[in-house]
């Protein structure tokens, strides 16, 4: 491709709307343009990179025996109501009506579509294991779209579902899936770790997330140098240390502690309460329902665990005056000691640290007033003990004691071993070898493909621009003449040159633009091809050209060895 006759857009300045790096050198390096908030136009150039992407995810999911279909992203509700996830994922839905007025849904993935499919095609356990993959537009309507294509309403993913006659086969399609992926993002020159994620309320057996870490990531991970313990913070534990606590016989005693609304506020004098001898009452509403959380002063509540302890995620913390009419007390003073609860039937759930605790302090329900001497059990009747607490970096690791660490991360991948809800729900049956109906074991697994080429960006840049691995570079190669008259030496050489990588099938893109060679080569560094030839007139004269990798140093090499150069470059990086 001659640089003339393609349209790379270039920016200077950065765009105001662009929050992290990979975002502004998408849009810098001209290889992005934004039509509105959450939805992107790739440009030629971005379109090349994204397309390389496609066919590494593509070679390995074929490699790994998946099936490639493609399947419509319009959907059809009923689906979505047989699933149960017409209500629970309400929220994400884009939903369209046609010229009757009957409403549709935009796939946000694909579970429904793929086990109606399996439900009529597959009856037999002879017919599995089968594992379906597509690379298809999926819409989300996020609540906060953001980072251009990391978090985008109209999105590119691959997602594939393996379908298999026993729990065993299914693990294996894991497996396989898992080692695949592994190889994608390390294909991608993407650094990732894979970790425990939450199965939460999809009721799965388990599951992997894979993460690029970085610091602009919107997950945390929790990991250990020690074991190689990793896991989504969602889903993390760690072995913290029992709330020490005494047998004592003393009473609740309530005291007045006015304005004190904060755990904080409570540690200070005159009260001096410590945080870890408080129990901090939190008032959920889950199915109109109100659920009361509690855990220690010190901890934070783990919103995930909560959904998992629950089984839904369908809930939220009370409003004031909802919590005031059944508590009796705004925030700040809540509690759960029986005694101080209008009647009885409360859901009380309990992070597993305050079991057994006794001489806690805790809210008396009534404005401006604690109770201490406080035992659980004896004075709060726990309905349900959970972990329920978010992992905090320094706490031993639950499987070897060393500290844990925490770090941001951003999740490009996700496989999850789901068991048979949809097939169950979808009818996704088949006959097992005696002949009895049973539901089909299923597996998903999602590769955010748009998502995982700004990830590429994020992790590889430096102060002039983008650094591409060369397997995902909408170009390999930049030559840049520094005299573009089509007779003079320089740029025929260039021309020549040009010719035989082309032939050689190296992605080359020649910049025959009449500008001052600084120009021409922070624009190359800008949208960061990995290998640049530059041609001129003195390196010329002692029959030499300039070889400069992205990442490396500028080398002098003979015209006639130039080629070779390159192609010895190009096989060290993708091993071919
Ligand atoms: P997140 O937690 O980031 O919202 P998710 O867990 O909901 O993602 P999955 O349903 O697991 O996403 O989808 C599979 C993959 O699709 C994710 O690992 C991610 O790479 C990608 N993805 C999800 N949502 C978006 C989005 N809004 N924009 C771009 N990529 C996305
Ligand atoms: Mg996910």
């Amino acid at each position: 491709m001659r640089w003339t006759q393609t349209i790379i857009p270039t920016l200077k300045e950065t765009p105001a709307e662009a929050e992290i790096v990979s975002h502004k050198l998408l849009l810098r390096a001209g290889l992005i343009r934004k039509l509105t908030g959450g939805l992107y136009i790739f440009m030629p150039l971005g379109l090349r990179a994204l397309r390389k992407v496609e066919q590494i995810v593509r070679e390995e999911m074929n490699r790994a025996g998946a099936l490639e279909l493609l399947m419509p992203a319009l959907q059809p509700p009923e689906i979505w109501e047989k699933s149960g996830r017409y209500e629970t994922a309400r929220d994400v839905l884009f939903k369209v009506r046609d010229r009757a007025k009957k409403e549709w849904v935009l796939g946000p993935t694909h579970e429904e579509v793929i086990t109606t499919l399996v439900a009529g095609e597959i009856n037999s356990y002879r017919q599995m294991p089968k594992n379906f993959y597509q690379i298809q537009t999926k819409f989300r309507d996020e609540i906060r779209p953001r980072f251009g294509l990391m978090r985008a309403k109209e999105f590119i993913m691959k997602d594939a579902y393996s379908f298999d006659s026993s729990d065993a086969g299914a693990q294996e399609s894991y497996h396989k899936m898992y080692n695949a992926y592994a190889r994608i993002f390390q294909r991608c020159g993407l650094k990732t770790i894979a970790v425990e994620a939450d199965t939460g309320v999809m009721g799965g057996k388990f599951s992997h997330e894979f993460m690029v870490p970085a610091e602009t990531g919107e997950n945390d991970v929790a990991y250990c140098d020690g074991c190689g313990y990793a896991a989504n913070v969602e889903k993390a534990s760690s072995n913290v240390t029992k709330t020490a606590s005494e047998p004592s016989a003393a009473l609740p005693e309530k005291f007045p502690t006015p304005g004190a609304v904060t755990i904080d506020a409570l540690t200070k004098a005159p009260h001096s309460v410590p945080a870890e001898r408080q129990i901090k009452t939190l008032v959920y509403v889950a199915d109109s329902k109100i659920v009361l959380v509690l855990l220690r002063g010190d901890d934070q509540l783990n919103e995930a665990k909560l959904a998992g302890t629950l089984g839904s995620t369908m809930f939220r913390p009370g409003e004031p005056e909802e919590i005031f009419t059944a508590m009796g007390a705004h925030p700040g003073s809540l509690g759960a000691v029986a005694a101080t609860l209008k009647g009885d039937g409360w859901a009380i759930y309990a992070d597993e640290r305050l079991k057994d605790t006794t001489g806690m302090t805790t809210g008396a329900n009534e404005d401006g007033f604690h109770l201490r001497n406080i035992e659980i059990g004896r004075d709060i009747k726990v309905s349900k003990w959970a972990d329920l607490r978010l992992v905090q970096a320094g706490e031993p690791c639950a499987k070897c004691g060393q500290p844990l660490k925490v770090q941001r991360a951003i999740e490009v991948g996700h496989v999850f071993k789901l068991g048979t809800k949809y097939s169950e729900a979808l009818h996704a049956m088949f006959l097992d070898e005696t002949g009895r109906q049973q539901p089909a074991v299923m597996g998903c697994y999602g590769i955010g493909v748009t998502r995982t080429l700004q990830a590429v960006i994020e992790q590889s840049n430096d102060a002039n621009g983008i650094v591409w691995p060369i397997s995902v570079a909408p170009y390999t190669v930049c030559i840049t003449p520094l005299n573009v008259a089509p007779e003079s030496p320089v740029m025929q050489l260039a021309e020549k040159i040009y010719a035989e990588l082309t032939s050689l099938g190296i992605d080359t893109i020649l910049d025959d633009r009449n500008e001052r060679p600084g120009f021409k080569f922070k624009d190359s560094e800008l949208v960061g091809f990995p290998i640049r030839i530059g041609i001129g007139e003195k390196s010329l004269a002692k029959g030499e050209v300039e070889l400069k990798p992205r990442a490396g140093a500028l080398t002098a090499v003979k015209v006639e060895d130039a080629v070779s150069a390159v192609q010895a470059l190009v096989r060290a990086a993708l091993g071919a």
